[in-house]
């Protein structure tokens, strides 16, 4: 039997894991391309998880 070395981090509740998004400013540049920013998640800054305690990892030989 396998033991985990970390535990299972929980999807953020305020994203639903979609820890990041591009937002369009609504202008477009002169070769046409959409102008976007990319935004993180403020509960989870991005990660898409929240960890109960930071993830621990092992250490093989110590
Ligand atoms: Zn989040």
């Amino acid at each position: 039997m396998t033991d985990r070395g970390f535990a299972v981090p929980r999807i953020c509740p305020s994203c639903d894991g979609v820890a990041s998004v591009a937002i369009t400013s609504g202008g477009r540049d002169r070769h046409g391309h959409l102008r976007t920013i990319t935004v993180d998640c403020k509960d989870c800054h991005g990660v898409g998880a929240l960890f109960d305690r930071p993830p621990t990892f092992a250490t093989a030989g110590r």
